[in-house]
């Protein structure tokens, strides 16, 4: 079956682009951290922190699943999360699991965007990345969605950006989270911090505390 796939979609990484894998070992290293530090343009009022230093796979891996529907690649990505969570409890920056549970709220998403890509690929891969945190009971909560007028960013300036996002993004009170949780907000990739910061203010609007941003690429 795999081989007879081969000859209709030829397997290539989704990092780097060589043929015969889907996610190679130089990329899965790539991603596996450890975390950075992250100063945004526009301030999220929140430790940032992407998963790993190198840009090279992140990026591409980030728009392969974006933009050309390599949904395969939410596993791969949401290992680097899973890793990334796992290395700033270890680092002191986020709450272990015996003090706090994890509730990771993913980043909106344009739903006619999101329509046309087959899917949400940030929402797939937070999945992926509670599924690789597990035993431990991860909550996803998609609290968080654009108000109407919000365009593509894309070509946008920052000052664009913060104009199109300035109060359209809106959050509804996530049910399953508690007032211990330790809050992450996860998007795939940051260029201002226009969306994680008004994010963040509207979660605080409904009464969570997002504790930090956590992102698989900066622009
Ligand atoms: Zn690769």
């Amino acid at each position: 079956m795999r081989a007879l796939l081969d000859l209709i979609l030829p397997r290539e990484c989704g990092g780097c682009g060589v043929a015969g894998t889907l996610w190679c070992a130089r990329c899965a290293t790539q991603l596996a951290g450890p975390p950075v530090a992250v100063s945004p343009r526009i301030d999220t009022g929140v430790p940032v922190w992407a998963v790993g230093a190198h840009g090279g796979a992140r990026r591409a891996a980030v728009i392969a699943a974006k933009e050309r529907g390599r949904r395969d690649l939410a596993r791969p990505l949401g290992a680097a999360l899973a890793g990334a969570v796992r290395q700033l409890r270890a680092l002191g920056e986020l709450d272990p699991p015996e003090l706090a549970g994890l509730t990771v709220v993913p980043a909106p998403t344009r739903r006619r965007a999101a329509r046309a890509r087959g899917g949400d690929p940030v929402l797939a891969m937070v999945r992926c990345a509670a599924e690789r945190l597990a035993p431990e009971a991860v909550r996803v909560e998609r609290a968080l969605s654009f108000g109407a007028g919000v365009r593509d960013s894309v070509g946008l300036s920052a000052h664009a950006r913060v104009a199109n996002l300035a109060g359209r993004v809106r959050a509804t009170p996530p049910v399953g989270t508690v007032r211990s949780d330790c809050v992450v907000f996860v998007d795939d990739v940051l260029t201002t911090g226009a969306t994680a910061a008004e994010s963040v203010r509207a979660l605080a609007g409904v009464g969570v505390r997002v504790d930090a941003v956590l992102v698989i690429g900066v622009a």
